[in-house]
Protein backbone atom coordinates (compact mmCIF):
# COMPACT_ATOMS: atom_id res chain seq x y z
CA UNK A 1 0.00 0.00 0.00
CA UNK A 2 1.14 3.47 -0.67
CA UNK A 3 1.12 6.17 1.63
CA UNK A 4 0.41 10.10 0.21
CA UNK A 5 2.95 12.09 1.96
CA UNK A 6 0.96 15.13 3.95
CA UNK A 7 0.27 18.24 1.93
CA UNK A 8 1.37 21.67 3.49
CA UNK A 9 0.63 24.47 1.60
CA UNK A 10 2.66 27.79 1.36
CA UNK A 11 0.48 31.27 0.74
CA UNK A 12 2.71 34.22 0.18
CA UNK A 13 -0.33 37.02 1.31
CA UNK A 14 -0.36 40.39 2.11
CA UNK A 15 -3.31 40.41 -0.10
CA UNK A 16 -7.34 40.24 0.59
CA UNK A 17 -6.80 37.70 -2.10
CA UNK A 18 -4.51 35.21 0.22
CA UNK A 19 -6.97 35.45 3.11
CA UNK A 20 -9.84 34.25 0.99
CA UNK A 21 -7.42 31.60 -0.25
CA UNK A 22 -6.26 30.57 3.46
CA UNK A 23 -10.18 30.47 5.18
CA UNK A 24 -11.04 28.09 1.52
CA UNK A 25 -8.14 25.65 2.25
CA UNK A 26 -8.65 25.48 6.01
CA UNK A 27 -12.01 24.67 5.88
CA UNK A 28 -11.60 22.27 3.01
CA UNK A 29 -9.08 20.48 5.56
CA UNK A 30 -5.66 21.37 3.57
CA UNK A 31 -2.75 22.75 6.14
CA UNK A 32 -1.95 26.07 5.06
CA UNK A 33 0.70 28.51 6.36
CA UNK A 34 0.07 32.26 5.18
CA UNK A 35 3.39 34.14 5.12
CA UNK A 36 3.13 38.11 5.74
CA UNK A 37 6.63 40.32 5.07
CA UNK A 38 5.79 42.52 8.05
CA UNK A 39 5.34 45.57 6.52
CA UNK A 40 2.14 46.23 8.34
CA UNK A 41 2.18 47.04 12.40
CA UNK A 42 -1.64 45.90 12.51
CA UNK A 43 -2.20 43.32 9.56
CA UNK A 44 -4.94 41.82 8.77
CA UNK A 45 -4.94 38.00 9.71
CA UNK A 46 -5.78 34.87 7.41
CA UNK A 47 -7.07 31.74 8.74
CA UNK A 48 -4.73 28.89 9.51
CA UNK A 49 -0.62 29.17 10.13
CA UNK A 50 0.87 32.75 9.90
CA UNK A 51 4.57 33.32 9.59
CA UNK A 52 5.69 36.86 9.57
CA UNK A 53 8.76 38.89 7.83
CA UNK A 54 11.18 37.94 4.71
CA UNK A 55 12.91 34.45 3.89
CA UNK A 56 16.18 35.90 3.24
CA UNK A 57 15.99 35.88 -0.45
CA UNK A 58 15.81 32.66 -3.08
CA UNK A 59 17.91 31.00 -1.21
CA UNK A 60 16.02 31.69 2.29
CA UNK A 61 12.78 30.70 0.82
CA UNK A 62 14.05 27.73 -0.98
CA UNK A 63 15.36 26.47 2.55
CA UNK A 64 12.29 27.59 4.19
CA UNK A 65 10.09 25.09 1.41
CA UNK A 66 12.53 21.98 2.22
CA UNK A 67 12.56 22.58 6.13
CA UNK A 68 8.95 23.11 6.15
CA UNK A 69 8.03 20.52 4.06
CA UNK A 70 6.21 22.42 1.93
CA UNK A 71 4.48 20.37 -0.99
CA UNK A 72 2.88 23.97 -2.67
CA UNK A 73 3.37 26.98 -3.38
CA UNK A 74 0.97 29.84 -4.01
CA UNK A 75 2.29 33.22 -4.37
CA UNK A 76 -1.12 35.92 -3.69
CA UNK A 77 0.72 38.56 -3.05
CA UNK A 78 0.10 42.07 -4.15
CA UNK A 79 0.57 42.30 -8.29
CA UNK A 80 3.15 45.08 -7.74
CA UNK A 81 5.16 43.00 -5.11
CA UNK A 82 7.47 42.41 -8.31
CA UNK A 83 10.95 41.01 -5.62
CA UNK A 84 8.75 38.39 -3.83
CA UNK A 85 6.83 36.67 -7.07
CA UNK A 86 10.31 36.24 -8.57
CA UNK A 87 11.53 35.03 -5.47
CA UNK A 88 8.78 32.60 -5.75
CA UNK A 89 8.91 31.45 -8.95
CA UNK A 90 12.95 31.03 -8.86
CA UNK A 91 12.74 29.00 -5.23
CA UNK A 92 9.96 27.07 -7.43
CA UNK A 93 11.96 26.02 -10.15
CA UNK A 94 15.00 25.36 -7.77
CA UNK A 95 13.05 22.95 -5.86
CA UNK A 96 10.73 22.00 -8.51
CA UNK A 97 7.50 22.28 -5.85
CA UNK A 98 4.03 22.74 -8.04
CA UNK A 99 4.13 26.91 -7.76
CA UNK A 100 1.05 29.18 -9.12
CA UNK A 101 0.09 33.08 -8.59
CA UNK A 102 -2.59 34.22 -8.11
CA UNK A 103 -3.04 37.59 -8.97
CA UNK A 104 -6.24 39.51 -9.22
CA UNK A 105 -7.75 40.69 -11.96
CA UNK A 106 -6.61 44.70 -13.13
CA UNK A 107 -8.35 47.48 -13.93
CA UNK A 108 -8.18 47.31 -17.48
CA UNK A 109 -11.59 45.94 -17.94
CA UNK A 110 -13.08 48.62 -17.11
CA UNK A 111 -15.53 51.00 -19.23
CA UNK A 112 -13.30 54.27 -18.27
CA UNK A 113 -9.95 52.75 -18.49
CA UNK A 114 -9.96 53.63 -22.25
CA UNK A 115 -9.99 57.02 -20.81
CA UNK A 116 -7.08 56.82 -18.59
CA UNK A 117 -3.73 57.56 -19.34
CA UNK A 118 -1.29 54.38 -18.91
CA UNK A 119 1.90 54.64 -17.93
CA UNK A 120 4.49 52.07 -17.44
CA UNK A 121 7.13 53.49 -14.67
CA UNK A 122 6.83 55.92 -11.86
CA UNK A 123 9.10 58.26 -13.70
CA UNK A 124 6.45 58.34 -16.89
CA UNK A 125 3.73 58.40 -13.97
CA UNK A 126 5.44 62.01 -12.92
CA UNK A 127 5.60 63.94 -16.10
CA UNK A 128 2.09 62.37 -17.47
CA UNK A 129 0.74 63.64 -14.03
CA UNK A 130 2.37 66.79 -14.08
CA UNK A 131 0.93 67.50 -17.46
CA UNK A 132 -2.41 66.85 -16.09
CA UNK A 133 -2.81 69.01 -13.19
CA UNK A 134 -1.88 70.91 -10.00
CA UNK A 135 -3.32 68.97 -7.26
CA UNK A 136 -2.30 65.55 -7.51
CA UNK A 137 -3.93 62.49 -5.20
CA UNK A 138 -0.60 60.32 -5.01
CA UNK A 139 -2.19 56.92 -3.80
CA UNK A 140 0.56 55.01 -5.20
CA UNK A 141 2.15 53.54 -2.34
CA UNK A 142 4.73 54.69 0.47
CA UNK A 143 7.74 52.88 -1.18
CA UNK A 144 6.92 55.11 -4.24
CA UNK A 145 6.58 58.89 -2.86
CA UNK A 146 10.65 58.70 -3.61
CA UNK A 147 9.61 59.13 -7.22
CA UNK A 148 7.93 62.56 -6.55
CA UNK A 149 9.99 64.48 -4.48
CA UNK A 150 10.36 67.34 -7.25
CA UNK A 151 6.92 68.23 -6.38
CA UNK A 152 7.48 70.91 -3.57
CA UNK A 153 5.48 73.49 -4.83
CA UNK A 154 2.23 71.56 -5.20
CA UNK A 155 -0.54 70.12 -3.03
CA UNK A 156 -0.27 67.13 -2.89
CA UNK A 157 -3.00 64.38 -1.35
CA UNK A 158 -1.35 60.97 -0.46
CA UNK A 159 -2.94 58.27 0.95
CA UNK A 160 -0.47 55.78 2.82
CA UNK A 161 -0.93 52.76 4.82
CA UNK A 162 1.78 53.16 7.68
CA UNK A 163 3.17 56.68 8.56
CA UNK A 164 5.52 58.09 6.20
CA UNK A 165 9.01 57.97 7.64
CA UNK A 166 10.78 60.30 4.38
CA UNK A 167 10.72 63.56 4.80
CA UNK A 168 7.63 65.29 3.29
CA UNK A 169 7.44 68.13 1.63
CA UNK A 170 5.62 70.82 3.20
CA UNK A 171 2.41 71.21 0.84
CA UNK A 172 2.12 67.87 1.10
CA UNK A 173 -1.03 66.83 3.15
CA UNK A 174 -0.56 62.59 4.04
CA UNK A 175 -3.96 60.54 5.14
CA UNK A 176 -3.08 57.47 7.15
CA UNK A 177 -6.19 54.61 5.54
CA UNK A 178 -6.68 51.54 4.45
CA UNK A 179 -9.50 49.88 2.41
CA UNK A 180 -11.86 49.20 1.80
CA UNK A 181 -13.03 52.33 0.73
CA UNK A 182 -16.61 53.50 -0.26
CA UNK A 183 -17.73 55.64 -3.13
CA UNK A 184 -18.94 58.80 -0.97
CA UNK A 185 -16.13 58.87 1.06
CA UNK A 186 -13.59 59.04 -1.70
CA UNK A 187 -15.67 61.93 -3.26
CA UNK A 188 -15.91 63.69 -0.40
CA UNK A 189 -11.79 63.50 0.18
CA UNK A 190 -11.11 64.54 -3.56
CA UNK A 191 -13.35 67.52 -3.15
CA UNK A 192 -11.97 68.29 0.48
CA UNK A 193 -8.81 68.19 -1.36
CA UNK A 194 -9.60 69.93 -4.57
CA UNK A 195 -7.93 67.38 -6.33
CA UNK A 196 -7.46 67.58 -10.07
CA UNK A 197 -5.51 64.72 -10.94
CA UNK A 198 -5.91 61.06 -9.72
CA UNK A 199 -2.33 58.76 -9.33
CA UNK A 200 -2.47 54.96 -8.75
CA UNK A 201 -1.39 51.87 -9.76
CA UNK A 202 -3.34 49.06 -11.60
CA UNK A 203 -3.96 47.23 -8.52
CA UNK A 204 -7.20 46.02 -9.57
CA UNK A 205 -9.84 44.31 -6.92
CA UNK A 206 -12.58 46.16 -5.13
CA UNK A 207 -10.72 47.73 -1.77
CA UNK A 208 -9.40 50.62 -3.66
CA UNK A 209 -11.60 50.94 -6.74
CA UNK A 210 -14.11 53.42 -5.37
CA UNK A 211 -11.65 56.36 -6.25
CA UNK A 212 -11.63 55.75 -9.89
CA UNK A 213 -15.38 55.57 -9.43
CA UNK A 214 -15.03 58.84 -7.79
CA UNK A 215 -12.74 60.56 -10.09
CA UNK A 216 -15.31 59.66 -13.11
CA UNK A 217 -18.12 61.16 -11.15
CA UNK A 218 -15.89 64.70 -10.80
CA UNK A 219 -14.41 64.21 -14.71
CA UNK A 220 -11.07 64.08 -12.67
CA UNK A 221 -8.27 62.53 -15.04
CA UNK A 222 -6.41 59.61 -14.15
CA UNK A 223 -2.92 58.26 -14.92
CA UNK A 224 -2.65 54.21 -13.84
CA UNK A 225 0.89 52.42 -13.90
CA UNK A 226 0.79 49.69 -15.32
CA UNK A 227 1.89 45.74 -13.81
CA UNK A 228 4.84 44.75 -14.31
CA UNK A 229 5.16 41.25 -16.28
CA UNK A 230 4.48 38.17 -14.41
CA UNK A 231 7.68 36.20 -14.56
CA UNK A 232 7.98 33.22 -16.55
CA UNK A 233 7.77 29.99 -15.20
CA UNK A 234 4.64 30.13 -13.06
CA UNK A 235 1.08 29.42 -14.22
CA UNK A 236 -0.78 32.66 -13.20
CA UNK A 237 -4.63 32.97 -12.27
CA UNK A 238 -6.65 34.98 -11.17
CA UNK A 239 -9.88 33.75 -9.54
CA UNK A 240 -10.01 31.59 -6.18
CA UNK A 241 -11.75 29.21 -8.24
CA UNK A 242 -9.10 28.80 -10.59
CA UNK A 243 -6.45 28.39 -7.86
CA UNK A 244 -8.89 26.07 -6.07
CA UNK A 245 -8.52 23.40 -9.45
CA UNK A 246 -5.20 23.63 -9.73
CA UNK A 247 -4.91 22.80 -6.31
CA UNK A 248 -7.91 20.39 -6.33
CA UNK A 249 -6.47 16.51 -5.45
CA UNK A 250 -4.69 17.91 -2.54
CA UNK A 251 -4.54 14.97 -0.35
CA UNK A 252 -5.75 15.79 3.38
CA UNK A 253 -3.27 15.92 6.03
CA UNK A 254 -4.29 11.90 6.62
CA UNK A 255 -3.72 10.75 3.09
CA UNK A 256 -7.47 11.46 1.49
CA UNK A 257 -10.27 13.64 0.99
CA UNK A 258 -8.80 16.60 -0.58
CA UNK A 259 -10.20 19.85 -1.39
CA UNK A 260 -13.40 19.13 -2.61
CA UNK A 261 -15.89 20.78 -4.68
CA UNK A 262 -18.38 20.71 -1.97
CA UNK A 263 -15.66 22.27 0.10
CA UNK A 264 -15.43 25.07 -2.11
CA UNK A 265 -19.24 25.59 -2.09
CA UNK A 266 -19.79 24.39 -5.89
CA UNK A 267 -22.26 21.52 -6.52
CA UNK A 268 -21.01 17.73 -5.95
CA UNK A 269 -20.07 16.46 -8.88
CA UNK A 270 -18.87 19.70 -10.60
P1 LIG B 1 8.48 43.09 -2.60
O1 LIG B 1 9.10 44.41 -2.84
O2 LIG B 1 8.10 42.25 -3.77
O3 LIG B 1 9.39 42.19 -1.66
C1 LIG B 1 10.55 42.67 -1.01
C2 LIG B 1 10.95 41.64 0.03
O4 LIG B 1 10.02 41.61 1.11
C3 LIG B 1 10.98 40.22 -0.49
O5 LIG B 1 12.20 39.96 -1.18
C4 LIG B 1 10.83 39.44 0.79
O6 LIG B 1 12.03 39.45 1.56
C5 LIG B 1 9.85 40.28 1.58
N1 LIG B 1 8.46 39.87 1.34
C6 LIG B 1 7.54 40.42 0.49
N2 LIG B 1 6.37 39.80 0.60
C7 LIG B 1 6.53 38.83 1.52
C8 LIG B 1 5.67 37.86 2.06
N3 LIG B 1 4.38 37.76 1.71
N4 LIG B 1 6.19 37.01 3.00
C9 LIG B 1 7.48 37.10 3.39
N5 LIG B 1 8.34 38.02 2.91
C10 LIG B 1 7.87 38.87 1.99
O7 LIG B 1 7.19 43.30 -1.68
P2 LIG B 1 6.36 44.64 -1.38
O8 LIG B 1 5.85 45.20 -2.65
O9 LIG B 1 7.12 45.48 -0.45
O10 LIG B 1 5.12 44.01 -0.59
C11 LIG B 1 5.29 43.53 0.72
C12 LIG B 1 4.00 42.85 1.15
O11 LIG B 1 2.94 43.80 1.11
C13 LIG B 1 3.59 41.69 0.25
O12 LIG B 1 3.19 40.65 1.09
C14 LIG B 1 2.44 42.23 -0.58
O13 LIG B 1 1.48 41.24 -0.88
C15 LIG B 1 1.87 43.31 0.33
N6 LIG B 1 1.32 44.45 -0.41
C16 LIG B 1 2.09 45.09 -1.34
C17 LIG B 1 1.56 46.16 -2.04
C18 LIG B 1 2.35 46.87 -3.10
O14 LIG B 1 1.81 47.81 -3.70
N7 LIG B 1 3.57 46.47 -3.40
C19 LIG B 1 0.24 46.57 -1.78
C20 LIG B 1 -0.51 45.89 -0.81
C21 LIG B 1 0.05 44.83 -0.14
P3 LIG B 1 13.11 38.27 1.47
O15 LIG B 1 13.85 38.49 0.18
O16 LIG B 1 13.94 38.47 2.69
O17 LIG B 1 12.36 36.98 1.48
Amino acid sequence: MTTTPPVRVLVLGGTAEARELASRLVSGGAPVVTSLAGRVSRPRLPAGEVRIGGFGGVEGLSRFLAEEAVTHLVDATHPFAVTMTAHAAAAAAATGLPAVRYARPGWGGRSDAADWTWVGSLEEARERTSGLGRRPFLSTGRQTLHAFGSWVDRDVLVRVVEPVTDDIPRRWTVVEDRGPYSLAGERELLRAHAVDVLLTKDSGGSYTSAKLDAARELEIPVVVLRRPDAPPGMTTVSTLEAVLDLLGDLPTVDGGGGVTGADRGQPPGR
